[in-house]
């Protein structure tokens, strides 16, 4: 495939937009190269500004669960925007997708929209600091949570790509409030909560790791973090930015039956329109502004086009439960059928799989943390990505990225892919 054109706007970008883009991760410095730039999408397909067809692995990192382009979410968009665009204050449709939202996820009472993920993790944080008066929190090594300040500290995804998991331009002041752990490391946890004691607000954890690639959390390890949590008197908060309306209608804590205090959503909740939330029981949601002293706000929070969206996405996912399975299904049928491929070739591997997340780590250790992780991100990750992408398949430019399947792949897509990575050289 040629992406002569691609390689040319982003030529032209790099002297008016940062490294040529305005999120580090779609530079694939990582795996060397220029990026696709995609001119539309439709369903399972991108078509970029060669007029390539690629299958989308990506699905905007997360948000097209039912994929581009969707009829339903893009004609909710349309018919709301000829209505105005924002207004600033509240209308109806804000308390339409919050109710079912709530209805959807157990151990929620209320909900708060914002326009980003890293909104949701970053108020999230203040509220459970409000709530407990305590300042110090614990993340885990690999997990990101969005780029606000406290947050960088070893954070997974983009910020370790670019080998800087601790930006510049974190105070000193602000680092020592974060405490880090390594994932499915009970005692790891264990030990910073003994030497912090009463000084502990809240653990924050992707409950389904997706920004070190997929990991799986053992059941050991979260019954053990939610036991800490409620004997120590520190809010569990679980980022469900990947998970949520992801891994089911109720996200991880169905999933893994575990309840957290406060959770994070971003990605499928706004359909692919900006929108970011986070959501607790009353008790602790009021201690928000107005109705408490946290503060916390936005002119375009709740805006009705991303609300239009989001509205029309939930609706979607809780008439047709059943899509969660489906897209299991598929994903299972793809991690069956690199098995199949990769075993042939003799290198050595790893596929990690929850519901609609997977990931693929040419490494010979389980992956299980951000360390094992990290080994896969090498030579033959490059290699598979390329080799690819020259086949028409979109995949996560970065080791440490999960796939996001959508609904509108076909069996015939997936049995494309896997022919595809039958064909890529990696030795
Ligand atoms: N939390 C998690 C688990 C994420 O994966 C992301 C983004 N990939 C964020 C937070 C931040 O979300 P956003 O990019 O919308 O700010």
């Amino acid at each position: 495939m040629i992406y002569k054109r691609s390689s040319a706007l982003f030529a032209e970008a790099q002297q008016y937009i940062p490294g040529g883009v305005n999120s580090p991760v779609r530079a694939f410095k990582a795996v060397g190269g220029d990026p696709i730039f995609v001119k539309e999408a439709k369903g399972a397909y991108l078509y970029d500004e060669d007029g390539n067809k690629l299958i989308d692995y990506i699905a905007s990192w997360g948000p097209l669960i039912l994929g581009h382009a969707y009829e339903p979410v893009i004609k909710a968009v349309i018919d709301k925007a000829k209505k105005g665009t924002s207004f600033g204050m509240p209308t109806e449709i804000e308390t339409d997708l919050a109710k079912l939202a709530v209805s959807m996820v157990p151990n929620i009472d209320k909900i708060r929209f914002v326009n980003s993920g890293t909104e949701a993790c970053m108020s999230a944080v203040r509220l459970a600091r409000g709530y407990t008066g305590k300042d110090k929190i614990i993340k885990f090594a690999g997990c990101y949570h969005g780029h606000s300040d406290s947050f960088l500290i070893q954070a997974g995804s983009g910020a370790v790509t670019f080998g800087s998991p601790n930006s510049p331009g974190v105070t000193q002041g602000t680092a020592k409030d974060t405490l880090l752990a390594k994932y499915n490391d009970l005692a790891d946890v264990q030990g910073l909560v003994n030497a912090n004691k009463g000084e502990i607000a809240a653990i924050i954890i992707e409950p389904v790791a997706g920004n070190m690639g997929c990991i799986i959390p053992t059941k050991e390890f979260m019954t053990g973090l939610k036991k800490l949590c409620a004997d120590q008197g520190i809010l569990l908060i679980f980022d469900e930015v990947m998970t949520g309306f992801r891994l089911g209608k109720g996200g991880a804590q169905e999933a893994l039956a575990i309840d957290a205090d406060i959770l994070c959503f971003g990605k499928v909740i706004g359909g692919g329109l900006p929108v970011g939330a986070f959501a607790a029981r009353a008790e602790i949601m009021s201690h928000l502004a107005p109705e408490g002293l946290v503060y916390q706000a936005g002119t375009l929070s709740g805006n009705p086009l991303a609300m239009a969206a989001g509205l029309a996405m939930l609706t979607e996912l809780n008439d047709r439960p059943e899509v969660f399975e489906s897209l299991a299904n598929k994903t299972e049928y793809l991690h069956k059928g690199f098995d199949t491929v990769l075993q042939e070739k003799g290198i050595p591997y790893q596929i990690n799989r929850f519901g609609s997340m997977i990931s693929v780590h040419f490494t010979e250790e389980p992956v299980i943390d951000f360390e094992s992780s990290a080994k896969g991100n090498n030579n033959s990750f490059k290699k598979y990505f390329h080799g690819m992408l020259q086949q028409g398949i979109y995949l996560p430019p970065s080791a440490f990225e999960s796939y996001f399947l959508n609904d509108a792949l076909s069996y015939e897509d997936l049995d494309k892919t896997i022919e595809a990575a039958s064909k890529v050289e990696l030795n």
